[in-house]
């Protein structure tokens, strides 16, 4: 489903990353860990175009994204986002919230979008709270109507970056719920996260990336129990 080729980005003289090279498949998910600064939010905020790519190629369903005339925002459209600060807006409702991005990029009617907002919120749990703003929720209840909003444009792949880490430790396991029953039905995504115990029980496969390249990948079991590269095992041995 995403086809990510020799992938680099470089902010004035600083490479970033170093040629990333990928597939993603259709249902799978995929965990992204690493140090601070190697590039994990940089490589997620390029594959939607977050950031333009200095090199390198991006597929997705077959088409390449990094080439010229290309929509963006249809692409983001593809692509649902979910930040490490939730970013909900402060003056809307929890179901304007929701409705906000249907309604002015899809052109659906109220209605229509009132239903949507109503099952995404059974969804993750919080249909209670459709009436009310974003400041009298808990920051785990924040993050779960972001990613309620984020589902309500129907994405084809989720992409997380960090969505407990700003969090108190309490209210992890909910949006880390929340993130394993979407898995379970099947959607595709790219979850970058300190969880270990997340990305051994729901990841597919797990990405280390470190210095802006990829040093090491495997499905959970064999990574965490035979990791190869010294870096990673270094790593490992200080989150786990
Ligand atoms: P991570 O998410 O793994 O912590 P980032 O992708 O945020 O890492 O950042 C990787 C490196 O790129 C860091 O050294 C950071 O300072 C740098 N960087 C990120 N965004 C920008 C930017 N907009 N301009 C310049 N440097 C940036
Ligand atoms: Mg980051």
């Amino acid at each position: 489903m995403i086809d990510v080729k020799d992938l680099h980005k470089t902010y004035g003289k600083a490479e970033v990353l170093k040629g990333i090279d990928v597939s993603i498949q259709k249902g799978e998910v995929v965990v992204v860990i690493g140090p601070s600064g190697s590039g994990k939010s940089t490589f997620l905020r390029c594959l939607n175009l977050l950031e333009t790519p200095t090199s390198g190629d991006i597929c997705l369903d077959s088409q390449n994204i990094t080439g010229k005339n290309i929509n963006i925002d249809k692409v983001r459209e593809k692509m649902g986002m979910v930040f490490q600060q939730f970013n909900l807006f402060p003056h809307k409702t929890v179901c304007q919230n929701i409705c906000h991005a249907p309604i002015r990029v899809k052109g659906m009617k109220q209605q229509k979008a009132k239903e949507l907002a109503i099952e995404l919120l059974k969804k993750v749990g919080l249909l209670e709270k459709i009436d009310v703003y974003p400041f009298s929720l808990s920051g785990g209840q924040q993050q779960r109507i972001a990613i309620a909003r984020a589902l309500a444009m129907k994405p084809e792949v989720m992409l997380f970056d960090e969505p407990t880490s700003a969090l108190d430790p309490e209210m992890v396991g909910e949006v880390l719920a929340v993130m394993k029953d979407l898995a379970r039905e099947g959607m595709t995504m790219v979850v970058v996260t300190h969880e270990m115990g997340f990305a051994k029980e729901v990841g597919d496969r797990i990405l280390f990336i470190d210095q802006g390249k990829i040093l090491e990948e495997n499905n959970p079991k064999e990574f965490f129990e035979h990791p190869k590269h010294p870096r990673t095992i270094d790593f490992l041995s200080k989150v786990l």
